[in-house]
């Protein structure tokens, strides 16, 4: 079973669901020529799609168009269901960050085609994770900022501040389809600036000095 790592702790926790959210920055939502929807737009990856810092991203045979994008990560720290907005930070273990890794081909094959996104979204190690920084170990969630290079190259950079759904009203909604069970992990949608990664490139993904995730395409 795979496990996230709590930072500086030694502490892994079993990773349970992984629940992305999608279309959750404006500027986002504009580059992929999609509109923002009334409520958030859900999707999973199974659990065996994580990899940590260190591990190398397999571009699948079967795809021509990897992309990256850089998202601010929730670990779940206690079971919940039909979570109040008001309480939603106390089911918050902390807070790391992840590369949500998308097909891009075969994702636009899928949208074209009516059909879900498992493959495009939820191929093995398409889920890097950062260690987890606890929750009192890090300021306000509501604005941190976080970023991706990729060979050194500034590509997207992101602040909380910016998400169309915030990260109480995300916990709130999730809940009413799911319930959270600690161990499970939220990707909280990518910002602006997602583009294509070829094998052989570094992707180092930071949240704030906190922590820093690198990973190499193979
Ligand atoms: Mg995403």
């Amino acid at each position: 079973m795979k496990s996230i790592h709590v930072l500086h702790t030694g502490e892994r926790i079993p990773v349970g669901k992984i629940i992305c959210v999608g279309r959750n920055y404006r500027e986002h939502a504009r580059e992929m020529k999609s509109e923002v929807g009334e409520d958030p737009i859900l999707f999973i990856k199974p659990s065996t799609a994580i990899i940590q810092s260190g591990d190398e991203i397999v571009m699948p045979p079967f795809s021509r168009e990897l992309h990256h994008e850089v998202e601010f990560v929730i670990l779940i720290g206690r079971e919940g269901k039909n979570i109040p907005p008001e309480s939603a930070y106390e089911y918050v273990f902390g807070y790391g960050v992840g590369l949500d890794m998308t097909l891009r081909d075969v994702q636009r094959e899928s949208k074209k085609l009516g059909l879900p996104w498992s493959v495009a979204k939820g191929f093995d190690t398409s889920a890097p994770i950062s260690d987890i920084v606890p929750k009192d170990r890090m300021g306000p969630p509501q604005n941190v900022s976080f970023s991706l290079t990729v060979n050194g190259q500034l590509r997207q950079r992101g602040t909380t501040r910016d998400m169309v759904f915030g990260i109480d009203v995300l916990l709130s909604y999730i809940s009413k389809v799911f319930t959270l069970e600690r161990g499970d992990v939220i990707f909280t949608g990518t910002p602006e600036g997602v583009a294509t990664v070829k094998p052989g490139d570094t992707l180092t993904a930071q949240l704030e000095e906190l922590v820093t995730l690198t990973c190499s395409v193979r």
